[in-house]
């Protein structure tokens, strides 16, 4: 006779020979949960309330009548624990955030900074386990999920659900109906219903260099991630979209994938990779606010490299400046006096109408006119848009230095 002085826990005798182990186990953990004691009898279990040893109130084994029919397993179970629905959790759950922690935050690094857990909970979900007879193929177990529907095998499978260990009570609160409503609506004939909590963990990676910081939310389930089968999620740069587990800062104290971090060229700077761009003229890597756009390629160039056209004065990539003339103002050509823009602008500035041989040429965003009188040459850039002159100029008719005319 195994008393709980004895610790049945640990002390159950064998299974009978006749019953399926797995019926066993799930019986003896009900017994234990609820407090009852197993003793063996000319090969079968019998098994008797607390401090009713004498008295077997149920039996497993040649002449016990316990099956997987929920029929006589629920209602022993319901004698037993109170509840209809037998509720287990995996024997080897994770129980606490220390198992995980080092798995969890192993997939992380980040240079020169530190990576910890900023927080992490444990919530346990129910997954339904039924479980019925199946003469020929003996014990069958479907899984469902909290709304009845049915688990993909194969994650079930790494949930380390093999062996369950059986609670007293539902960790969380249960609809005890739901069980019924979920037999009720699968052909399965009277399933053994099981409710098996499985770990949830959910919290965040903290990766952090200074003062700076970022956070890297997971959730999924706990044995997955100690197990090795499930990886938390890659930091994601909110900014370029990359996605990476190996973190650092740029000099700006930006925490982010360290292959989205770049170096400028001129400065050394660590900056985001989408805050570089190459210079046109030098063609180097360079920090976008260290260039500005050529007015006619529209390219990144440098500031310090870029040149003003000596005609239309527009700031250009030396790429499309020749003889101090950009490819607008080297590309100017005769026109007629009857220009349609060229009568409008001469229209309202008469002193204009004695200067001879006016040349065009025109892009998107302006229009470079100049005419020529004895030995001078006048310069004019009308802004396509507004159709205002944004620059007058006049100098040597055979030189390229033109002074902005007052
Ligand atoms: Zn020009």
């Amino acid at each position: 006779m195994i008393t709980p002085a004895d610790s049945h826990y640990n002390r159950t005798p064998q299974a009978p020979d006749d019953v399926d182990p797995s019926l066993a186990a799930l019986v003896g953990g009900v017994c234990r949960a609820g407090g009852w004691t197993i003793s063996e009898r000319d090969g079968r279990w019998e098994l008797s309330p607390p401090g009713l040893s004498a008295t077997a109130a149920a039996s497993l084994g040649a002449t016990g009548g316990l099956d997987w029919s929920r029929s006589t397993l629920g209602a022993f179970c319901e004698s037993v624990t109170g509840l209809a629905t037998i509720h287990a959790e995996p024997s080897d759950q994770v129980r606490s955030v220390r198992q995980l922690s080092a798995r969890l935050l192993s997939h992380y690094s980040v240079d020169a900074g530190h990576i910890y857990l900023g927080g992490c909970s444990l919530d346990p979900q129910p997954l339904l386990r039924l479980s019925w007879t199946d003469g020929r193929r003996g014990v069958q177990h479907e899984w469902l999920d909290r709304d009845g529907q049915p688990a993909d095998a194969g994650l079930v499978e790494s949930l380390g659900v093999e062996r369950l260990t059986v609670l007293p009570r539902p960790p969380r609160r249960w609809d005890e109906r739901a069980a019924d409503r979920v037999c009720q609506s699968r052909p399965a004939p009277d399933p053994v219903v099981t409710v098996v909590w499985v770990t949830m963990a959910t919290g965040q990676v903290i990766a952090s260099v200074g003062e700076h910081a970022v956070g890297i939310p997971f959730s999924g389930w706990a044995h997955r991630f100690a197990a090795g089968v499930e990886t938390p999620p890659p930091y994601r740069c909110p900014e370029t979209g990359a996605e990476s587990y190996h973190l650092a800062m740029t000099d700006d104290g930006e925490v982010t994938c360290a292959e989205a971090i770049g170096e400028c060229d001129v400065s050394g700077g660590r900056q985001l990779r989408s805050q570089l761009v190459t210079c046109d003229a030098t063609e180097q890597l360079v920090s976008v606010n260290s260039t500005l756009i050529c007015a006619l390629s529209g390219k990144h160039v440098l500031r310090d490299a870029a040149l003003n056209c000596a005609v239309c004065d527009q700031l250009v990539s030396p790429r499309v400046v020749a003889g101090g003339r950009c490819e607008l103002c080297q590309s100017m050509q005769f026109v007629a006096t009857d220009d349609e823009r060229l009568k409008r602008l001469l229209a309202s500035r008469i002193e204009l109408s004695t200067w001879k041989k006016w040349q065009a040429a025109v892009s998107d965003q302006i229009a470079v006119y100049s005419a020529v009188k004895w030995t001078r040459r006048v310069v004019l850039v009308v802004d396509c848009a507004t159709e205002q002159v944004v620059r007058r100029a006049s100098g040597s008719r055979w030189g390229n230095s033109f002074r902005d005319d007052g």
